[in-house]
């Protein structure tokens, strides 16, 4: 993809809070949010206190350190921390909060069925578990006079997993693509004329024009993407060649609680 060549002007400093007010403000979709991803923060710390988990971990998120490597060992403490199903509702919950409080009106929550037999869970009880909180919200939005978030559920399908368990999951498709360059892969995606992609940070010219072409909408996840490295910088990051070329975009968050971020916050870059 090509780089912007606009003078840096990403960092937080450059934008008032009257900007971040307005964003916080403004009606939101989300369509890009993993479930373990955007947990709340005070949520994990609460959790791995309660479980006396990994004291490296919870000091690691008072500190609100977001370094990659950290991000990486967030992601493995959320795992440990979800082992029954009560947590899942509980998490799926307070996701349904935090992305409410956002002032998000419409949100596609997206999770890997999951399958542990050591926690006594199957990937149907794992996703009842997430769909009781679902049902919950939005029963409670529809006799609540405050403000409602409407939540769908996409069903994830992990790569490393065979074909035989990804068909067990299949419904419509959006597909992670291009977080590295990977220009067979990312062809071969774009041949199956997915409904939406994800990411596609890293393009070469054929790609580029073959995604332009496909009219296919994208999932622009910004501070996902430059913390993880996919892309240099902010000022670098794809959005503005999209847009600019009319391509359907959609900005996301991928994974609020992990990179500390909102999806005002990524409205406001
Ligand atoms: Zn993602």
């Amino acid at each position: 993809m090509h780089r912007l060549t606009a003078p840096p002007q990403g960092s937080n400093e450059i934008f008032s809070a009257n900007q971040l007010r307005l964003c916080s403000a403004l009606p939101k979709v989300e369509l890009h949010a993993h479930l373990n991803g955007s947990v709340p923060e005070s949520t994990l710390r609460e959790l791995a206190e309660s479980r006396q988990l990994d004291a490296g971990a919870c000091v690691m998120l008072q500190r609100g350190d977001r370094s990659l490597s950290n991000c990486f060992k967030l992601f493995d403490l959320i795992h440990q921390l979800t082992t029954t199903h009560e947590v899942i509702t509980r998490i799926s919950r307070e996701v349904i909060i935090s992305f409410q409080e956002d002032n998000v009106v419409y949100l596609e929550l997206r999770t890997t069925p999951k399958n542990r037999p050591e926690c006594s869970m199957t990937k149907e009880s794992y996703l009842q578990a997430v769909l009781a909180a679902v049902d919950a919200h939005e029963h409670q939005s529809i006799t609540s006079a405050e403000h409602g978030i409407c939540v769908r559920l996409l069903l994830s399908i992990d790569r490393r997993e065979s074909s035989e368990q990804a068909w067990q999951t299949g419904l419509k498709l959006t597909l992670h693509a291009a977080e590295v360059y990977a220009p067979l892969e990312t062809h071969a995606i774009l041949d199956l004329l997915p409904d939406r992609l994800g990411h596609m940070c890293c393009l070469d010219d054929d790609l580029e024009a073959k995604l332009l072409g496909s009219r296919i909408p994208v999932e622009l996840c910004l501070s996902s993407n430059v913390i993880t490295q996919s892309v240099p910088t902010y000022p670098e990051h794809h959005f503005a060649t999209l847009y600019h070329k009319g391509h359907p975009v959609a900005l996301c968050t991928d994974d609020s609680g992990v990179f500390a971020t909102t999806l005002s916050r990524e409205s406001y870059w």
